[in-house]
């Protein structure tokens, strides 16, 4: 790029970043409140997001999408956080179709993925994770079997996002045993479930309440029948596809926290400027200030990395370590950011009127999903310092 084309880029976001504002503003604390009390999905917000094509930024113009960058579709997701707003009902929406994008046919992609750009269809819900075998997902036991035109899928996945509020899953299961498999990375496959077709026939998706609203499942498979089209890639290559679309996801999710941040930041500034204790504004305090200045700190040092990130991913490089560490600091500085915006709100910082207790909750999440923090620190010691690995 030469620096005309960075400076389009610069102000093609800067003017993606007001239209995701306006139109959150139209989605204030109240909105949130309320569906947070119910446990219910955001419908409307993801509604207008999915309208104004936001929710198709990654998907090329040749499927019907906006073709942006993942600078820009960062910036999305940053701006819906930072609004007080939820990207999680959504977020998927955006990286999940990478999978079907990279290693589907040319006649999955032309039958899916406009679909998807037009939010006719949506591709939210990835089902990976399983009880029994957590983060160490080449032990997972969902299988699916070939049997003629299809796949028969029998086992269970547990934090299956949004799976009430998608027509397709994503899903990662065994289609040859562990022991017959050439290589422990191999007998993985991805199939793209439509679960418009499977619901009631061998599929069961049963909600979990979390501690956020978060419309979280447990998924179970008796007999599903997946057709074999619907195999994306070669067989038992699914894990190789499934960690290529991880570096998309970490880049986005670590976006979603610098939002948090910014959240935080602004209303404890906001906060600290205006409550006045003792005839001054607390902020006048350094013991408030301070923590305060650090958070931001904290904050955009774990941008930078963040958009580093996002640099090396849109110049086809390899971000794995940056993916990683944006998403570690990220989440690192939201959650600090949440914890001091409590501290500086007092006893109002509780009260859920204030939405500070509801945003903390909300961006707790990152440091365990999409990957704990934990594992980035094990892939950082092993992959980039070259220390042994430990598991
Ligand atoms: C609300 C929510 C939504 C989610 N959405 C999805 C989704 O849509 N799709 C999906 O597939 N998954 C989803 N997940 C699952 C999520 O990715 C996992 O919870 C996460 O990867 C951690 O796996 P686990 O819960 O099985 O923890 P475990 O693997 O059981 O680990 C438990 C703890 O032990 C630590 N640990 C484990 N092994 C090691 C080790 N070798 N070294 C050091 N520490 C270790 C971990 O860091 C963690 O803190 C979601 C989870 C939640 C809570």
């Amino acid at each position: 790029m030469n620096d005309a084309n960075v400076q389009d880029a610069t102000d093609d976001i800067a003017h993606i970043r007001e239209a995701v504002r306006a139109l959150c503003a139209g989605f204030p604390g109240e909105y949130w409140r309320e569906l947070d009390r119910e446990r219910a999905y955001p419908t409307r917000f993801v509604q207008a997001l999915t309208d104004a094509g936001f929710l198709a930024a990654l998907i090329p113009e040749e499927y019907g999408g906006s073709g942006l960058t993942m600078r820009a579709a960062a910036a999305i997701m940053e701006e819906i956080q930072a609004s007080g707003c939820n990207g999680a009902a959504c977020h998927a929406q955006m990286y999940i179709m990478g999978t079907v994008l990279r290693h589907g046919s040319a006649a999955q992609k032309a039958r899916w993925l406009p679909g998807i750009a037009r939010g006719e269809l949506r591709l939210q819900a990835f089902g990976v994770t399983e009880p029994t075998s957590g983060t160490d997902t080449l032990s997972l036991r969902t299988t699916a079997a070939r049997d003629g035109e299809h796949y028969v899928v029998n086992g269970q996945k547990i934090w299956t996002s949004r799976a009430e509020h998608s027509d397709l899953m994503l899903l990662l299961a065994r289609t040859t045993p562990r022991e017959q498999a050439a290589k422990r990375t191999e007998g993985l496959s991805v199939l793209l479930v439509d679960m418009r077709d499977a619901k009631g026939k061998g599929l069961t998706i049963r909600p979990i309440r979390t501690l956020m609203n978060h419309a979280t499942t447990e998924v179970f498979f008796d007999d599903m029948r997946v057709p074999a089209e619907n195999l994306i890639g070669e067989e038992g290559m699914g894990f190789r596809y499934i960690l290529s679309g991880m570096n998309a996801e970490r880049i986005l999710i670590a976006a979603e926290c610098i939002g948090d941040a910014k959240w935080f930041i602004e209303k404890a500034s906001a906060y600290a400027r205006e409550r006045v204790v003792f005839g001054r504004p607390i902020g006048k305090n350094q013991g408030v200030q301070f923590p305060i200045a650090r958070a931001y700190a904290q904050m955009r040092a774990a941008e930078l990395m963040v958009h580093e990130a996002a640099a090396l991913y849109e110049a086809g490089r390899d971000c794995g370590a940056e993916a990683n560490m944006a998403k570690l600091l990220a989440a690192d500085a939201s959650w600090a950011a949440g914890d001091m915006c409590v501290q500086t709100f007092g006893g109002f910082g509780f009260a859920e009127d204030f939405d500070i207790e509801r945003k903390l909750r909300e961006t707790r999440l990152y440091q365990v999903a999409p990957i704990s923090t934990n594992l980035i620190l094990s892939y950082l010691a092993e992959h980039t310092l070259g220390l042994p690995r430990s598991y």
